[in-house]
């Protein structure tokens, strides 16, 4: 693929480019709409139609200007395109997480006894290659009829025990600024809702999104969190930055959910270049997943084992809350992936391993000293 890097620099230096609903109409979603902007050869054309008809594409033109076509594995293009590995014959499924058995209605996973993911909408700025949801945004209709979002808000509204609500999808900033502030008004007015989080990749793949106008709306309802998606430090762009500062600026907390992908942050150096550049940017690494074993990403996932070593190799390395949680989602929760520090007890000590690499013992008899005891 050869990029018209002329006619993207041009159009980037339109008003549109910065507007988001341009970049959503402008949205390549074709072969012949890449076409207008790239030259395919045969095989190139041959590997998008076969590997894009099980999974729809769809790249604004911003996150196709981030693309570096003078190489071939280029994280962003392998994120966002179609490619020949998502047809190798595969363990997965499409439904790893079974989110069905967890739905108590068709909007709402109900997995924590104390909060909900609420899926508001099944439409994204791009459709990441690995996205487990993908059996979600799969469907033909493109958004969530309002019939589901009521029938989700009855649901938090009838449950005294949801406490915490996640917004999610789809891209819930994919909805109108209205209609978001229709869907926060009501939750904010259920006293057992206590914090609402929104889950958005738009500050990474349609930072254009955040506009004024939304932030201005999405500070009347704090106390809000929103946790975004990036992968690559080289998605932190100036337009990246921008909307991330506009949000942290608003106080909004933000966190970052990455996946581990192979070739794309499998090394200890994209993983800490990308956490320390989310810090510079406001944005605390949250969680890493681990790659779900889905239908069509055999070829991004990574074993286990290296991931732990990935994030072992961090611990020491950079700003302690610069590290996040590196998880495998089941359908009964998160589970928690890491090597351990605990080495063994040894009578009175126990042994531990330190960032350095050494053994450390530290006095630590077992049982509750007894303060009437003196020595
Ligand atoms: C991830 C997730 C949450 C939120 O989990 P936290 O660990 O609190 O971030 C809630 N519900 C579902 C179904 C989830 O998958």
């Amino acid at each position: 693929m050869i990029l018209d890097r002329d006619l993207l620099d041009r159009l980037a230096t339109t008003i549109d480019w910065n507007d988001w609903r341009w970049q959503m109409r402008n949205s390549i979603r074709s072969v012949e709409a890449l076409q207008n902007y790239a030259t395919l050869d045969d095989a190139e054309v041959a590997e998008l139609e076969t590997a894009g008809s099980r999974f729809r594409w769809s790249v604004t033109p911003y996150v196709l200007s981030l693309i570096d076509d003078t190489d071939p594995r280029c994280p962003i293009r392998r994120q966002h395109l179609p490619s020949g590995g998502e047809l190798a014959p595969d363990f997965g499924s499409l439904d790893p997480l079974q989110e069905g058995t967890n739905s108590p209605t068709k909007s709402v996973v109900h997995v924590y006894e104390d909060r909900v993911a609420f899926k508001v909408v099944n439409v994204c700025p791009t459709y990441c290659r690995y996205c487990f949801r993908e059996y979600f945004v799969k469907g033909s209709d493109t958004r969530s009829s309002q019939d589901s979002i009521r029938e989700g808000l009855d649901y938090i509204a009838s449950r005294p025990a949801i406490r915490d609500v996640l917004l999610t999808g789809g891209d819930p900033l994919m909805m109108s600024d209205e209609r978001i502030d229709g869907i926060l008004t009501e939750l904010r007015a259920m006293p057992h809702v206590e914090i609402v989080r929104i889950g958005s990749r738009t500050p990474c793949t349609l930072p254009q999104r955040i506009t004024d106008g939304l932030v201005a709306m999405l500070r009347k309802h704090q106390p809000l969190w929103l946790n975004t998606h990036f992968n690559h430090p080289d998605e932190l762009t100036p337009e990246a930055s921008r909307a991330l500062n506009a949000l942290a600026d608003a106080g909004i907390p933000i966190g970052n959910q990455s996946v581990l992908l192979a070739g794309i942050n499998d090394s200890i150096d994209v993983m800490k270049r990308l956490c320390e550049q989310l810090l510079r940017v406001r944005v605390r690494p949250y969680y890493v997943y681990q790659c779900q074993t889905l239908e069509g990403t055999a070829h991004l996932r990574v074993p286990i084992e290296r991931g732990i070593e990935i994030m072992d190799g961090l611990r020491g390395n950079t700003t302690g809350f610069g590290i996040p949680t590196y998880v495998l989602d089941t359908p009964d929760g998160k589970v928690p992936l890491s090597a351990s520090w605990f080495v063994r007890r040894d009578g009175d000590e126990v042994l531990v391993r330190t960032p350095r690499g050494r053994i450390w013992r530290e006095h630590n008899p077992v049982g509750r000293p007894d303060p009437t005891t003196t020595t």
